[in-house]
């Protein structure tokens, strides 16, 4: 069963979910990442369009989701194999705190 989270960005396009940290991803897409002043944002361009859909993520917008087996070798996947998790489980918890001792945290 799928059991690995992963923060993931999702193209507004066609809804594939990538994995941050797999890019270049091998169906041509890519994210970038780039560190400002209060936080760090990410850049995906989705190779489901030409030119390229491009969506901007701040760190603060990133998701947590459980990845399946399939799509974790991949670095992306379709929302059939990469779930949202539901808020206010123990594990998300956990990543949160883990993301707020690293001082991402900003106000919007
Ligand atoms: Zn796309």
């Amino acid at each position: 069963m799928p059991d690995r989270l992963r923060h993931c960005v999702e193209c507004p396009e066609c809804s594939t979910r990538y994995l941050i940290g797999f890019s270049p991803y091998q169906n041509g897409s890519y994210l970038a990442s780039f560190v400002t002043e209060s936080s760090e944002e990410y850049q995906l361009f989705c190779s489901c369009r030409r030119p390229r859909i491009c969506s901007r993520w701040g760190w603060n917008d990133l998701k947590t989701y459980s990845v399946s087996n399939g799509a974790y070798v991949r670095g992306y996947g379709r929302p059939e194999e990469v779930w949202l998790l539901r808020p206010n489980t123990d594990r998300e918890r956990g990543l949160l705190n883990l993301n707020l001792a690293k001082g991402k945290k900003k106000d919007k």
